[in-house]
């Protein structure tokens, strides 16, 4: 085997995101007493977006991540609520609406045995553990990287300092990163001099300056990558 460790993303790389947390946030409001309309999820993703700008530059903490979001939500909807409850909420149907995409387990059964994996995520600690538990996938993976319980995120390099020491150095270049985003999975691998595959489901085009190595449509290609019967690009 060409590579010695993989790191996959989780969030739309492993298992959903995107459908899910639109539906946590749906049953939230109705939950709540809101008539929800889909401007509600676009206001908040707006207000999540901007949020988690903030702390990847350090302008807020984790703590106030958590709240933030949904006080700029009551702000900008007219809505009104207590931010943590909000918060509480949300996460518990987000663990419950979270499936594993379809090529994730086939893949995962492929290459378990044969090649060392860890997961790398950039979220909240009471999100992603329960969810990477609930979906069995802690068996696969040796080591589990929460950007929330280590205080830095992807692409920032200390996230990988702090992931290679758990991994105990592997060689950089037997590691390949596996995920969705490009400013944070794609980027933070070519930060750090790895080889990257970018998970690109919908085919959307690249025209960017973060350019991975491989690019895969499908998640069960990564498996033609790892046996290096892949040709690049
Ligand atoms: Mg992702």
């Amino acid at each position: 085997m060409p590579y010695q460790y993989l790191l996959f993303d989780a969030d739309n790389t492993l298992f959903d995101f995107s459908e899910a947390s639109h539906l946590a946030f749906a049953q939230l409001l109705r939950a709540e007493g809101h008539d929800y309309h889909e401007t509600h999820y676009a206001t908040y993703q707006a207000g999540n977006e901007l949020v988690w700008r903030e702390f990847e530059r350090g302008l807020i903490d984790a703590r106030e991540l958590r709240v933030k979001r949904f006080r700029l939500f009551f702000e900008r909807s007219g809505l009104g609520g207590d931010p943590a409850v909000y918060h509480q909420q949300y996460m518990d149907n987000l663990i419950r609406a979270t499936e594993l995409l379809s090529g994730t387990l086939p893949l995962l059964e492929k290459l378990y045995g044969r090649v060392r994996m860890a997961i790398i995520t950039n979220g909240l600690r009471e999100a992603q553990r329960p969810r990477i538990r609930k979906l069995g996938l802690d068996r696969y993976f040796d080591h589990i990287i929460v950007s929330d319980e280590i205080g830095s995120a992807k692409p920032d390099p200390a996230f990988f300092d702090y992931t290679f020491a758990q991994l105990q150095q592997p060689d950089p270049e037997r590691v390949l990163v596996i995920g969705d985003s490009l400013s944070s999975d794609i980027q933070g691998g070519l930060n750090y001099g790895l080889d990257t595959c970018w998970f690109n489901p919908q085919g959307k085009p690249n025209e960017g300056p973060v350019q991975p190595r491989y690019e895969v449509r499908s998640i069960e290609r990564v498996w033609d990558i790892v046996r290096g019967a892949e040709e690049e690009g």
